[in-house]
């Protein structure tokens, strides 16, 4: 697929993975082929090792692990410890990936969010910059916020996305470009969201990601886990979005939004 432009391939990863991994249940790995790594927050499991990926796999998810958990200001709650270190299955080439996961060849990883566990082989350049952040906040930011199924795409995807630190610069100018051009999404109809089949993933990734951006460098991460706490609690998310940011609607939170990335794009 080597004609098919970068973004497309992200795209058509992305898709899979939010598509077809996180409703699916891993058969469970017999864990004795695998030789393991351990780390405060994860245990790599890996089949071959090659170019100290390895260690530099630990180095960066640990590294992650604390910008993420600063971030969402979730740092007091140390949840990947001990037992509930996160697992990272890294096979040693797409071939035997695909062949125990049974996804498609162009999928680059796939996670559970119930058993904390991201499956992905050697060699992808996407993993350590998008795959691996954006994987581990989908997990750290549900096992916060507990078993509820009502929370929109935008929410979900916005969080994920707002931790790749190294499409973050590209995604806020993309979202200044799509309110300069009045093609964004409005709230009202980016919050009615519900499938990934109705998206333009680059503008839906771009507002989404912008609007977490906006929330927590705007407010700090402090009201972010006050947000999220109010989701644990089971309150109705556009109910919790406006009452912890104070903002009488969503018109209003459009606004603000917008003007702020008017400033910061
Ligand atoms: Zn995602």
């Amino acid at each position: 697929m080597a004609a098919v432009p970068i973004n497309l391939m992200k795209t058509f990863l992305f898709l899979a993975i939010f598509l077809f991994a996180p409703l699916r249940i891993f058969a469970e790995v017999d864990s004795s082929l695998w030789q393991t790594e351990k780390s405060p927050h994860f245990i790599i499991y890996y089949q071959e090792d090659s170019g100290g990926f390895v260690k530099e796999l630990i180095n960066r998810a640990e590294n992650y692990y604390n910008s993420i958990v600063d971030e969402l200001g979730f740092r007091r709650f140390d949840f990947w410890s001990w037992e509930n270190r996160a697992k990272i299955y890294l096979y040693k080439d797409n071939a035997a990936y695909v062949k125990d996961t049974q996804r498609a060849a162009w999928s680059g990883a796939s996670v559970s969010i119930k058993t904390r566990t991201i499956k992905t082989y050697i060699g992808q350049d996407i993993f350590f910059d998008s795959i691996l952040p954006h994987e581990m906040t989908h997990i750290i930011f549900r096992e916060f916020v507990g078993d509820r199924n009502d929370l929109p795409l935008w929410l979900d995807e916005g969080i994920a996305s707002s931790q790749e630190t190294s499409n973050l610069a590209a995604r806020m100018k993309a979202a200044g470009e799509i309110i300069n051009q009045n093609n964004y999404l409005k709230f009202d109809n980016l919050f009615e969201v519900r499938n990934y089949a109705l998206i333009v993933p680059h503008t839906f990734y771009a507002e989404s990601a912008s609007i977490i951006v906006f929330l927590i460098k705007e407010y700090g991460s402090e009201k972010f886990r006050d947000f999220c706490g109010k989701l644990r609690d089971k309150e109705p998310w556009k109910q919790a979005l406006l009452r912890t940011y104070r903002f009488s609607n969503s018109e209003e939170l459009e606004e603000a939004w917008k003007n702020y990335i008017l400033k910061h794009s």
